[in-house]
C-alpha cells in the first residue's frame, strides 16, 4: 500500500478521500485542509490572536496545534467545570499541552466563581446537566472572548453531521441557523468559528498520534444518554456503508444555504448583563439568582 502522493509506505486510508497516505503527506493533506476552511468560509484573516476554546480532548487540543502550525496567533481558553474525577484530568491534559508548546493559557474555574459545580448546578436549576453545562460553556467562551476578533472551537464534521441529523429529525428549523461554520457577531456575541467542521474525528485522531498529542479520551460521564453519541453512531454506521456520506450531507446543507433563511428568535439584552437573551434575563444570571435563593 502507498501514498498516493509520494510513493511510501501508506499509514492511513481516507476513505471519504479514496486516498491512502503516507504521516508526512497526511499532515500536509489535513492542514492544508484546515487552512483552506478558514480561507472559504473567511472565518479570519486579520493578524490578531484567535481565543481556542480548549476542552482537553483531541479535537480542541490538535485544533490549537494546527492553528499554531499554520501561523495563526493562539491564546487557549479552558474552562475547569468541576466534575468530580474529569474535569481535573481534562485540565492537567491541557495544562501539560500548553506548557510542552510554550503556549498561553486562560483558565476559569466555575466552582471558585459560582461556587459549585456542573453536577450541583444542574441540580439547583432543576435542569439536565448536559443543558446547564453547554450553557456555562457558551455564557463564559463567549465572556471571556472580548478583545479577541473570534473564538474557535474544536467542533468536528462527526459534531456537525450528528447535530443536523438531529435537528432535522425533530425539525428544528431555528436550530439549523446556529450549524455555519462561522456564526457571525452581534450586539453581545463575539464572532465564532469551525475550523474542523470539514475533518471527521478519525482524522484527528490519526494527527494527534503523530504529533504525540496527549488528551483526555474517555467521555465527560454526566454525559452518558446524551443523544448526541447515539446519533454519531448511527452515522458511522451510515458512513461504513457509504464512504464520504457525512461530509456530503453537512456540504450540501452548507451549500445550499438552509441555515440562512431560517426563522430568527427575538433576542433582547439582559438586565443584568447585557447578553442577548429570549427572555428578559439571561440563564447565567437566573442560574446565579437561583444560587442565591439557596443559599440564604
Ligand atoms: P463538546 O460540546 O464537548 O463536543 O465540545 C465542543 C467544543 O467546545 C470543544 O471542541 C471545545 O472547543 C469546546 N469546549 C468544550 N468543553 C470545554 C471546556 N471545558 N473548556 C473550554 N472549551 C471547551
Ligand atoms: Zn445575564
Amino acid at each position: 500500500m502507498k501514498c498516493k502522493f509520494c510513493k511510501e509506505q501508506a499509514r492511513i486510508k481516507l476513505r471519504s478521500y479514496n486516498l491512502r497516505l503516507c504521516e508526512n503527506c497526511f499532515q500536509d493533506f489535513f492542514k492544508k485542509r484546515v487552512r483552506l476552511t478558514i480561507e472559504k468560509f473567511k472565518m479570519h484573516s486579520s493578524g490578531d490572536k484567535i481565543l481556542i476554546a480548549v476542552s482537553g480532548g483531541k479535537d480542541s487540543l490538535c485544533l490549537w496545534h494546527v492553528l499554531d502550525d499554520i501561523g495563526y496567533k493562539t491564546q487557549g481558553l479552558h474552562i475547569d467545570l468541576g466534575i468530580a474525577g474529569y474535569s481535573e484530568k481534562s485540565k492537567e491534559y491541557v495544562l501539560k499541552f500548553a506548557r510542552d508548546n510554550n503556549f498561553n493559557l486562560k483558565i476559569i474555574d466555575v466552582k471558585e466563581e459560582l461556587g459549585a459545580g456542573v453536577r450541583e448546578l444542574s441540580r439547583i436549576a432543576g435542569r439536565v446537566s448536559c443543558g446547564v453545562c453547554g450553557m456555562l460553556r457558551r455564557y463564559i467562551m463567549n465572556r471571556e472572548a472580548e478583545g479577541f476578533n473570534c473564538l474557535a472551537t474544536g467542533h468536528t464534521l462527526d459534531d456537525e453531521a450528528s447535530t443536523l441529523f438531529g435537528n432535522l429529525l425533530n425539525w428544528q428549523e431555528g436550530f439549523l441557523r446556529r450549524q455555519s461554520p462561522v456564526l457571525k457577531a452581534n450586539e453581545s456575541l463575539k464572532k465564532k468559528i469551525k475550523p474542523f467542521c470539514l475533518v471527521s474525528e478519525e482524522e484527528i485522531s490519526f494527527y494527534a498520534f503523530i504529533c504525540n498529542i496527549g488528551y483526555i479520551s474517555e467521555n465527560c460521564p454526566l454525559s452518558k444518554n446524551a443523544t448526541s453519541l447515539f446519533y454519531k453512531h448511527i452515522l458511522d454506521e451510515v458512513e461504513e456503508k457509504m464512504p464520504a456520506a457525512k461530509l456530503k450531507f453537512y456540504k450540501q446543507f452548507i451549500k445550499k444555504g438552509y441555515f440562512k433563511g431560517t426563522i430568527e428568535e427575538k433576542l433582547m439584552p439582559c438586565r443584568i448583563c447585557g447578553y442577548l437573551t429570549v427572555s428578559g434575563v439571561c440563564s447565567f444570571c437566573r442560574l446565579k439568582e437561583k444560587l442565591n435563593e439557596a443559599r440564604v
